[in-house]
């Protein structure tokens, strides 16, 4: 089985209705009615990416909400619980439409003035619905990076649910405000490397949630390149070190770099159980041929595919491993 544990339903959450719904809600009106999308067209957003998985002999992925569309910075504190609501709806919906295939990921009602206690609750909430992971912005103020380290103990309430639920919180940035830093290219790979540096220094967090797991997309950002460094700064700050957050089975990223040579590098910079397969599929790069395979940048399978893995390693990186890490997943997973 391929599993691909990175994608989001990009062309769902662009349907009209939605983003005049958030549209709507951002110029203060509140919506009384959530916008009415029929099964035929949530089925027919995600033929593209279904016919991908064919393609790409992909057996299930897990699905989440478009990442730059949970703007957390934006909105009130009710807005994006409604939001992140109307968000999971879709993604539930669409899990449902096509068993066997996609597997729920959820998005969080977060805000900058949120009591994470309120975020805990619609992870349980939906958690009972299903989702097996939930994406947390660990910047949550559109890039400008204003609010305390994501691992300080105001999120503790949401930890302690994850932890409880066994659901993995997926480390995913969004939406930027600053036009020098463009989401897809700087704030979710700022996101991914701040993510990491601020797991290293937060002394407590694993004595206090031995079990919490953490999904770094993207390969973990810089990971794979500047792991020498964080081993160095580790030592001389008297932080984790990168390996002992890996090796405790707090950490893990996935497969999201798009050449052979980045791909290589993470396979030798990071353990083999802590790497997912996963693409972004149909989401950050849709159709953008890369001349080194005559296919997709997106088609990370290749990279996998050629790499020098034996075949027992590459049944972990595209099966075990994301079954390990996501184990409510089970029930969305045909025997
Ligand atoms: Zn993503």
């Amino acid at each position: 089985m391929i599993i691909d544990s990175h994608q989001h339903f990009v062309r769902l959450a662009r349907h009209a209705e939605v983003e005049s719904f958030r549209a709507a809600q951002l110029a203060g009106k509140n919506p009384d009615a959530l916008p009415k999308i029929s099964d035929a067209d949530v089925a027919k957003s995600l033929e593209q990416v279904l016919s991908l998985m064919v393609s790409r002999n992909i057996d299930v992925a897990f699905a989440s909400p478009r990442a730059k569309a949970m703007a957390t910075h934006e909105g009130t504190v009710e807005q994006n619980a409604v939001w992140a609501d109307l968000n999971n709806g879709l993604i539930l919906r669409a899990c449902q439409l096509n068993p066997g295939r996609f597997t729920p990921v959820g998005m969080l009602g977060q805000h900058p003035s949120c009591p994470s206690e309120q975020v805990a609750k619609q992870i349980e909430r939906w958690a009972n619905e299903g989702f097996v992971a939930f994406n947390f912005d660990p910047d949550g103020t559109g890039g400008r990076w204003q609010n305390p380290p994501f691992t300080g103990k105001h999120n503790y309430p949401v930890f302690e649910t994850a932890q409880a639920l066994d659901v993995p919180l997926v480390l995913h940035g969004s939406e930027s405000i600053n036009k020098n830093f463009p989401h897809t290219d700087v704030q979710y790979l700022v996101a991914d490397i701040t993510a990491f540096v601020q797991l290293m220094m937060a002394k407590d967090l694993f004595r206090d949630f031995p079990r919490l797991r953490f999904l770094i997309p993207h390969a973990g950002g810089a990971l794979p390149c500047q792991i020498g460094r964080w081993r160095a700064i580790a030592k001389y700050n008297s932080w984790a070190s990168p390996d002992e957050i890996l090796g405790n089975g707090n950490v893990f990223v996935d497969t999201c770099v798009y050449s052979h040579l980045n791909m290589r590098m993470l396979f030798e910079a990071v353990p083999l159980e802590n790497i997912l397969f996963g693409s972004e599929c149909d989401g950050a790069f849709p159709g953008v041929v890369n001349e080194e395979t005559g296919d997709h940048y997106d088609n990370t399978r290749r990279y996998v595919d050629d790499s020098k893995l034996s075949s027992a390693d590459k049944d972990r990186v595209y099966s075990a491993n994301a079954r390990r890490v996501y184990p409510r997943a089970s029930r969305w997973l045909k025997a």
